[in-house]
């Protein structure tokens, strides 16, 4: 069986923070049976990877198994009055399928519109944006159960969604027998989404951008542009120059072809995202919070929000560019809650930045702050 395979690949060009040492073993096939076919003979450690939007990995070399999900297709599986159930695989870029969606004048995504990565690893994270998140269109998700060799598919009750988790994401948080990867690889997701092409307005900066009241009714087409042109602002859109270098020529998608290379590199698009989750506290926690402190109910306590605490903890945006304009590893100058790539930085810097943020937050306002990316080769410490 042909494996594609591909040499030198290396976790610092398949991941958008650019970081990340050589990959022993990479591959990427190129439909879903391949990868079924791949999935059910590798039976060792390994690691399966996205568009790599939420993953830091290490800077040493990677002696496992790194499968890179790239293919799939989209599919109206039923629509009818006001439903419509659409089948995603997990290989297809999350912006690709918004945009399907919205232009079949389906509601329930349109939020979402902008957040890079896969349809699979956007299940496995649980992605939310503006109001929404994935989990409340998910009907079902269709895996590859490790522990069974076999095809299963996991309800939306089994899929344990939470605030940026899931079933899934929780088995590679719990040190799996199958890590660095989860038991279960997903292949594809079924979407039920409703029909209504008009959609309420949920969040401030999305009305703001609309000029309308937060609550009406517009377009999930106009919602979708308004999400863009909010998440474009601040740097948190996929960057489509990345998949402009040498290894990932021939894993192109064909979409990308021909997009020019911006004229200086943005380095606040680097990055994983969000770096820190926002912490869910107690009320009690919570009262001890200056009054302008965030607070947002949540179903175990009080969502705050680690944007927040990170800038009155002293970290303001682009720290510590002001004092170390050489830094290898900042916040973004657009985001206090990203830590990005200024060009040369290791996992290290990377990792060291990190701890300095979450040790100066715990100090101030003795709040633990949880990291959302997925560390490859590394200790959370
Ligand atoms: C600029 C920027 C903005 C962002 N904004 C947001 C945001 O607004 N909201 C939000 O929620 N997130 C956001 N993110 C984070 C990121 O986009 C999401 O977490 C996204 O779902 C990651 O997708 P990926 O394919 O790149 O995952 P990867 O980084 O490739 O993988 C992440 C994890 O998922 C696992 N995984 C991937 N595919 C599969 C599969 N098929 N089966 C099983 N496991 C799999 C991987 O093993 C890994 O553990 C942002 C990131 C960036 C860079």
């Amino acid at each position: 069986m042909k494996k594609f395979y591909y040499e030198n690949a290396k976790f610092s060009d398949l991941t958008t923070i650019r970081v990340g040492g050589c990959i022993e073993r990479f591959f990427q096939p190129a439909s879903k049976e391949s990868f079924i076919n791949l999935l059910s003979e590798e039976k060792g450690p390994l690691f399966v990877l996205g568009a790599g939007s939420n993953t830091l990995a290490s800077d040493e070399t990677f002696a496992q198994t790194v499968v890179r999900t790239r293919f799939g297709k989209i599919e109206v599986v039923k629509k009818q009055h006001e439903k419509a159930l659409i089948r995603s695989d997990a290989g297809i870029i999350w912006d690709d399928f918004v945009s399907s969606c919205a232009q079949m004048g389906l509601q329930g995504v349109e939020s979402l519109s902008g957040i890079p990565g896969t349809v699979g690893a956007a299940v496995v994270q649980n992605i939310g944006a503006y109001g929404s998140e994935v989990s409340e269109t998910v009907a079902e998700v269709e895996v590859w159960d490790r522990k069974l060799g076999r095809v299963e598919v996991l309800d939306r009750s089994s899929m344990e969604f939470g605030y940026r988790t899931s079933l899934i994401k929780k088995d590679i948080q719990s040190q799996s027998p199958f890590a660095p990867n989860s038991r279960f690889v997903v292949l594809s997701a079924l979407f039920s989404l409703s029909c209504e092409s008009f959609a309420p307005i949920k969040y401030g900066s999305v009305a703001e951008q609309l000029k309308k009241p937060m609550g009406s009714a517009e377009s999930v087409r106009n919602i979708r542009k308004a999400v863009l042109a909010v998440r474009g602002a601040k740097n948190m859109l996929e960057d489509p120059a990345r998949y402009k270098s040498k290894i990932m020529k021939d894993m192109t998608p064909e979409r990308l072809e021909g997009l020019p290379l911006p004229a200086a590199p943005n380095f606040d698009r680097c990055s994983c995202g969000s770096f820190f989750t926002n912490p869910v506290v107690s009320l009690q926690a919570a009262s001890l919070l200056p009054p302008s402190a965030p607070k947002y109910p949540a179903s175990k306590g009080v969502k705050l929000s680690a944007a927040w605490l990170i800038e009155h903890a002293g970290f303001e945006k682009g720290y510590p560019l002001k004092e170390h304009p050489r830094a290898k590893a900042a916040l973004s100058t657009s985001h206090a809650l990203a830590i990005t790539n200024r060009g040369s930085a290791g996992a290290s810097d990377v990792m060291s930045l990190a701890n300095e943020v979450r040790r100066g937050v715990k100090g101030k306002f003795g709040i633990d702050l949880a990291l959302e990316p997925v560390l490859v080769g590394l200790e959370e410490k």
